[in-house]
């Protein structure tokens, strides 16, 4: 049993699909903002998305864990609003949850978004149905989990090796050192059953796209609900029918991290 451990490249990767996403979509937040709060979203995470992928190709730093602090603390200082520091909490304990090794598993992914979500859920004191991006972050973090737990059940873990989440050599006994070819096609299949799901590169894509699908789907169910945190709340009732732009943008990034697993 293998994983493809996530490396620094990786998370990088991750920040930059999330930035293009975000400023493709960038006049569809600010739009659902104008609907339920003040207009910004857009401008706002594109302004701090910009910077933080400016910020990692200054110095791009060598452990996954110091990435995403990086990129938490960047969106704190640029994004502002409600959402910059709500986001720069999440990757900031994410990536405090990952530590300081050079290489994590997807397992430790799972967790560090875990973590991440509890961060937001602190720090905001919203639950899930107050229409915020903890609807879309929390089913997000839960699927991930359930796809990988899963994977450690059905996939090739099954034949007795040890639990994922400390894989130390590839299924072949190499080292599982990033290399393309193996798992590296675009067309590989994201949503196969649950079987297929294994805890190597493949199988992690395939947990991201649930995890991806989930966020999305709870970005969606946002729409019947009337706010209860943040400016959107001030509408009281007025807020239902409109889609939640900080759920929105949750899966438009949660879609990237899924995008770049996929071809990794
Ligand atoms: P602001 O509302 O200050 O203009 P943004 O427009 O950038 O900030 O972000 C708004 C989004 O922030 C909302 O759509 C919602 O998802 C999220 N949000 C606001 N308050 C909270 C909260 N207390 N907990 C979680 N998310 C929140
Ligand atoms: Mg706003």
């Amino acid at each position: 049993m293998g994983a493809r451990l996530l490396t620094s490249a990786f998370f990088g990767a991750w920040i930059e699909e999330a930035a293009r996403s975000v400023r493709a979509e960038r006049d569809e937040l600010t739009r659902l903002d104008a609907a339920i709060g003040d207009a910004d979203h857009g401008t706002n995470l594109d302004r701090g998305f910009t910077e933080a992928v400016r910020a990692l190709g200054d110095r791009r730093p060598a452990t996954p864990g110091a990435v995403l602090v990086l990129v938490g603390s960047t969106l704190i200082r640029k994004v502002g609003g409600a959402s910059g520091p709500l986001y720069g909490t999440a990757f900031r304990e994410a990536g405090k949850a990952l530590g300081e090794v050079p290489e994590v598993s997807p397992a430790d992914l799972a967790a560090a978004l875990a973590a991440g979500v509890a961060g937001v859920r602190r720090l905001g004191s919203a639950v899930e149905g107050d229409k915020t991006m903890v609807d879309a972050l929390a089913p997000a973090a839960e699927a991930l989990a359930a796809a990988l737990a899963g994977a450690v059940r059905e996939g090739p873990g099954a034949d007795g090796a040890p639990e994922a989440g400390t894989p130390a050599v590839g299924r072949d006994g190499h080292p599982s050192a990033p290399e393309d070819g193996r798992d590296g096609h675009p067309g590989a299949p994201v949503d196969g059953p649950a079987g297929a799901a294994g805890p190597d590169g493949r199988g992690l894509a395939a947990a991201l796209a649930a995890a991806a699908e989930a966020a999305r789907a709870g970005a969606e169910a946002t729409i019947p609900m009337p706010a209860r945190k943040g400016r959107a709340s001030y509408l009281g009732p007025r807020s239902v029918g409109h889609q939640d732009p900080g759920a929105t943008s949750a899966a438009l990034i949660l879609r990237a991290l899924h995008t770049v697993a996929a071809r990794w």
